[in-house]
């Protein structure tokens, strides 16, 4: 049978309404200097087996937000906006796909804000290059996949702001001036939990 369109969620109030925590799930994708070089025996194990780095998040929308579905994304995109687009690690993590440093971070969203129990997911690949060459392509294809799997219609990865020109800072660079040399990568900041630091993107 071929793969339809999941029927859609019911639009859900809490009762009684109130503040209402997101259950916010992010799994980073990458590779580290000791993974296969082959890509074969890299993806030979299992999907739980791959380089990733889970983090939980929950943010809480206001019962005044609650109200209507437009309302809750009004509120979280904001938020949404101080993670994305840059991610940053302590350590010097390679592309999901190659051996090259990770210098962009690509995310996948679902949402499904509509429930009572509000959730959402972002998959972020930190790959070399997200536009150009091998790692580009094959990550478009793992967004087709995704979108033919969600019934969504297919839509091209966006892309990345180029500020910064072609070339992104490594992931494992300086959070505030970007610096990539080993001795600043020392001195990063960083949360002791997850060893993530994040870019704010002032909006
Ligand atoms: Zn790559
Ligand atoms: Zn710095």
């Amino acid at each position: 049978m071929l793969p339809g369109r999941p029927p859609p969620r019911p639009f859900e109030v809490p009762d009684p309404l109130r503040d209402t925590e997101v259950c916010y799930r992010i799994i980073v994708y990458g590779s580290c200097s000791r993974d296969p070089a082959d890509m074969d025996e890299r993806f030979s194990k299992d999907e739980q087996e791959q380089r990733r780095l889970e983090v939980q998040l929950g943010p809480v929308i206001p019962a005044s937000k609650m109200l209507t579905i437009q309302d809750r994304r009004e509120f979280i995109k904001p938020y949404a906006r101080t993670i994305i687009p840059d991610l940053k690690h302590n350590k010097p993590w390679r592309c999901e796909f190659c051996t090259k440093f990770a210098r962009e971070a690509v995310w996948m969203n679902s949402e499904w804000l509509q429930l009572k129990n509000p959730n959402m997911i972002s998959y972020v690949h930190l790959v070399c290059n997200s536009e150009i060459g091998d790692c580009a392509e094959t990550l478009s294809a793992i967004n087709s996949q995704m979108q033919a799997l969600a019934g969504a219609p297919p839509t091209p990865l966006p892309k990345l702001p180029r500020e910064y020109g072609l070339k992104y800072p490594m992931a494992a660079s300086c959070v505030n001036c970007n610096s990539e040399s080993k001795e600043n990568r020392k001195r990063l900041k960083q949360c002791n939990g997850c060893k993530l630091t994040r870019c704010v993107q002032l909006v």
